[in-house]
């Protein structure tokens, strides 16, 4: 028997027959039960063992479910080791093990790799973070006034309001920062659910004004706000044309991350928990009491179905507002982050552009006017400046 998630809740009773399904598997437990026969014995013949089998950690220890024995079989990993290129799979690790290496340090520049590990790579042995050329374009697509969004759900297996299905993801939380024009103080918003009732309609209603007519909204990961939206308009029909507006408003800071910037730190990984403490480490989540969405569902639902008194309930209402402000505050201050790197002053020469340098593949510091990073490296040679003939002659003297 198992929760159907094609059932539709109505909003009054439950009609268990449809919430649920049942199943006859015994044409599949048939067909299992050889292997099955087989599988206990191998087992057994393990459990009989003195000491565990050595089996490396790969894929299965967290698909499809996470192993109970997960932590005791990986040990966390130095920050350079090999599993922490992004998306390196298990036959290029197996490959690098099988040659005897461990660190990233350790891969020759022939090993065949996509050019996003070999980026990452280069930037971990190289200790230097990469920019791609392309990000200033990237970012000058950003139309303000500027809107920084995230939503935080639950998904409930028992579907609570009308039109839900089971595990339907459930809206309760949103922040809002607005920035009206480049460089401009920020205003901000926020949306909590406060009691028990059905907080859809209140979630939408009080965003879609604030969003206003134009501009950027920016999300990371935008498949889960643009779904978010979709449930929603589907499940109050009279908002779905604004909601398609937003919808195509959506700008997301994740793909940009992911194909523009590397840092050595990021270990891997092109989530904002990962990005945010290696380019802005002065805004990390560490110490916070809610620091991931998870336990954001999990307070949320502590705080309205929970045992937990007055004071308990204020300061982790507190929290959940903390975090979920954190989140686009963290969005804003990267997008600063990553307009620094292109701009980087020079102290030889107010203005400089960071830009790529085509020889490393890293960035370096070039000047604006002239656009040709080769001239005015730190690295390589230092030739005039066709616009400026003073600034080039200074970057001379200074190098
Ligand atoms: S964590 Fe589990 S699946 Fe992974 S190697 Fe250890 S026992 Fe096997």
């Amino acid at each position: 028997m198992h929760l159907n998630r094609e059932y539709v809740y109505d909003g009054r009773a439950y009609v268990l027959s449809q919430l649920f399904s049942i199943e006859t598997v015994d044409h599949l437990i048939d067909e299992l039960d050889t292997e099955i026969e087989a599988q206990i014995r191998t087992e057994f013949q393990m459990l009989d063992q003195e000491e565990p089998p050595e089996i490396v950690p790969g894929r299965q220890c967290a698909k499809p479910v996470v192993c109970e024995f997960f932590d005791r079989c990986n040990a966390p990993k130095p920050m350079d080791h090999i599993s922490n290129l992004p998306g390196i799979r298990d036959r290029a690790i197996q490959k690098l093990l099988s040659l005897g290496i461990e660190s990233i340090y350790e891969i020759p520049p022939d090993f065949p790799f996509s050019d996003r590990m070999r980026r990452a790579c280069t930037c971990v042995q190289r200790a230097t973070p990469w920019f791609s050329s392309e990000l200033a374009h990237k970012l000058e697509e950003l139309r303000y006034p500027v809107y920084f969004m995230d939503f935080e759900t639950v998904n409930p297996a028992i579907p609570r309001f009308a039109e839900m299905r089971p595990f339907d993801v459930l809206p309760f939380q949103w922040p809002l920062h607005i920035q009206e024009s480049r460089g401009a103080n920020l205003r901000h918003f926020e949306f909590l659910a406060a009691t028990d009732a059905d907080p859809r309609r209140n979630f939408v209603e009080q965003l879609c004004p604030l969003l206003r007519e134009s501009g950027s909204i920016v999300v990371y990961h935008k498949t889960f706000e643009s779904e978010r939206l979709a449930d929603l308009a589907g499940w109050i029909p009279e908002f779905a044309p604004r909601i398609d507006q937003i919808q195509r408003r959506l700008w997301d800071l994740l793909p940009v991350v992911r194909s523009s910037v590397y840092h050595p730190e990021f270990e891997g990984s092109f989530s904002l928990k990962a990005v945010i403490p290696a380019l802005l480490p002065e805004l990390s989540y560490e110490g916070m009491e809610v620091a991931d969405g998870t336990t954001a569902g999990r307070v949320w639902e502590s705080i309205l179905h929970g045992s937990l008194e007055g004071a308990d309930k204020t300061r982790l209402r507190d929290a959940l507002l903390a975090y979920c402000g954190q989140d686009t505050l963290v969005m804003v201050r990267l997008v600063e982050r990553l307009r620094e790197a292109l701009l980087e002053t020079c102290d030889c020469c107010n203005g400089h552009a960071r830009q790529v340098c085509p020889i490393l593949n890293v960035a370096e510091i070039g000047c604006n006017h002239c656009q040709r990073i080769e001239q005015y490296s730190r690295r390589h040679k230092y030739g005039v400046h066709p616009a400026d003939p003073d600034v080039a002659q200074r970057d001379v003297d200074l190098y």
